[in-house]
């Protein structure tokens, strides 16, 4: 019988070889015996980024086939290797099994998903202008136009996303589909995680005959390694899931290399929901029990998670805010992804205790690395002046914001910052109010829903995973679905190329 655990060597894997590092650090698993591993360093950056580059000039210029088989062929070997996936990622992140096997069906499926995107050729965008020799006062040359991958990749995985948004997940299968080498620097939640992940792709790369600089796995222990990485000059793109700070010091270095980079940052939100007069009064309670069950799952600990809540003042508003209360003290405590995150939870909740104009709903203490769910009230006036309020708590910490009627509704969400999401609820006698805040939200989030939860991202063709900043560094790309590959292609226009030496996917 398959041996259901799994024992980490703690190397990095460097085109190709895994390699130990002089320095080590330990892991800090929710349960469990910790592991050591090598810290990163800037040389083992620049091998990987050589090794990157050397790849780039086959793996770059490989058929879509190939490299959609090398994708399907990744998804194979990281089911090979389903039940120690979850037992190391599980040990490491506190998150449940089933949480990860879901995360793991969806990593898969998004590698296939990338698999047939790049086989059915739509990506590239192709175009022609035909030539038109006669034309005066001037001829026009005959004119191709398609994107091109843009060479080596940089990826930063998320905490909280140990598979689906990390080693393989939809920035690596973004990169890769589109012709780019990837080279990961692992996230220091879930290292073990990342170097099972990292052991599959490898026998990919050995299987389908891949070069072996198309993907490396730098652990990191130290804060050098992600900024020599950013900051090498073959790197020409990052794609990173994560905080606000952390994302915001990559981008400020990327923007400031001598040959400045796109930085693809997908950060924190707090993803605001209203709950419009008619839907309030029909169905208050049930929004609330929903908004609870919303806001505590994974511990809270999703980017897309409905930190506020926005309702009117008075009864029916009074009924939503009650049932959330209700909901959410039903609640067991859960374990966070780290000691850091749950640290950095109880300080988010201090926050909210030591304002005068905020009213306490459900005050718990959380302990050690459980979260337990806290509940506030403010009003819009106080919301609006007071800018600390629409910061990110990451976990199950909700916020609702009474406004006075349907004016103040929409003076609130004029206020907002870019988020990932914006959430409506509505009856059919809300129409006319959502049909003023529609505009308002589109020009804050990604993605407006309306009736529904943010939790839950579809990987899909028309999915938006992104938003204006804070949400993300880059409101014209998503992480989460096949637009994702735009990111790392730039489109080249061909003028006056002879049939013969045309790239194959225009001849
Ligand atoms: P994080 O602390 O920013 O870490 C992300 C990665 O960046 C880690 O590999 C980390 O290295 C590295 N890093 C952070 N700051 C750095 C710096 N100054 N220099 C070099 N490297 C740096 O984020 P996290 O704790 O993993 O994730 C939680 C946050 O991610 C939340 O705010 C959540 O909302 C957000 N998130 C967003 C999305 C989205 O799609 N928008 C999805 C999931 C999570 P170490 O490993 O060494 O710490």
């Amino acid at each position: 019988m398959l041996d259901e655990t799994f024992t980490p060597h703690g190397k990095h894997l460097i085109a190709g070889n895994w390699v130990a590092g002089e320095q080590t650090f330990a892991s800090e698993p929710a349960t469990g015996d910790a592991f050591d591993f090598s810290v990163g360093t800037p040389d083992l950056v620049d091998q990987a980024c050589q090794a990157a580059e050397d790849a780039f000039w086959t793996y770059g210029y490989a058929s879509r086939e190939t490299r959609a088989a090398f994708l399907d062929k990744i998804a194979d070997e990281i089911e090979a290797r389903g039940p120690q996936i979850t037992w190391i990622g599980s040990a490491e992140t506190g998150l449940p099994a089933a949480r990860l096997e879901g995360e793991r069906g969806r990593t898969t499926g998004q590698l296939r998903l990338f698999a047939s995107h790049i086989r059915s050729g739509e990506f590239l965008d192709r175009r022609h202008d035909a030539a038109l020799p006669d034309r005066q006062p001037l001829p026009r040359p005959e004119l191709f136009m398609m994107q091109r991958p843009i060479g080596p990749v940089a990826v930063f995985g998320a905490s909280n996303f140990p598979l689906a948004f990390s080693t393989a997940g939809g920035d690596t299968a973004a990169a890769l589909a589109a012709g780019c080498p990837v080279i990961v620097k692992g996230h220091s939640a879930h290292p073990g995680t990342g170097e099972i992940v990292a052991e599959a792709i490898h026998a990919a790369i050995k299987a389908c005959g891949m070069p072996a600089g198309v993907f490396s796995l730098i652990q990191g222990g130290k804060r050098d390694v992600g900024t020599a990485l950013v900051q090498h000059p073959l790197i020409k793109a990052v794609g990173f899931t994560g905080s606000l700070g952390g994302g915001r010091a990559l981008f400020d270095l990327c923007a400031a290399r001598p040959e400045p980079i796109p930085f693809f940052g997908e950060l924190g939100s707090v993803n605001p929901m209203f709950v419009l007069p008619n839907a309030a009064s029909s169905r208050g309670t049930d929004i609330g029990t929903g908004w609870a069950g919303s806001l505590t799952m994974g511990a809270g600990q999703f980017c897309t998670n409905p930190g506020i809540a926005v309702v009117q003042t008075g009864a029916e508003g009074d009924a939503f805010v009650s049932a959330a209360a209700e909901a959410l003290k039903g609640v067991q405590t859960q374990c966070m992804l780290t000691d850091g995150i749950a640290q950095a939870y109880k300080d988010g909740k201090t926050r909210f205790d030591g304002r005068n104009a905020v009213k306490p709903v459900l005050v718990t203490d959380s302990e050690g690395r459980n979260a337990s769910p806290n509940l506030y009230e403010t009003d819009a006036e106080n919301y609006l002046q007071d800018h600390a309020l629409g910061e990110e708590v990451f976990g199950p910490l909700g916020l609702v914001v009474r406004v006075s009627g349907p004016e103040e509704m929409e003076t609130l969400a004029r206020g907002f910052e870019g988020q990932l999401t914006a959430t409506m609820h509505m009856d059919e006698g809300d129409t006319d109010l959502a049909r003023r805040l529609l505009p308002v939200l589109e020009r804050k989030a990604g993605r407006v829903l309306v009736n529904g939860f943010p939790t839950g991202v579809e990987v899909a063709d028309t999915m938006v995973h992104g938003g204006p900043y804070p949400a993300s560094t880059n409101f014209g790309a998503t992480s989460v679905g096949t637009l994702a590959i735009r990111r790392f292609l730039r489109p080249v226009c061909y003028q006056n190329l002879p049939a013969s030496i045309l790239p194959d996917d225009l001849a």
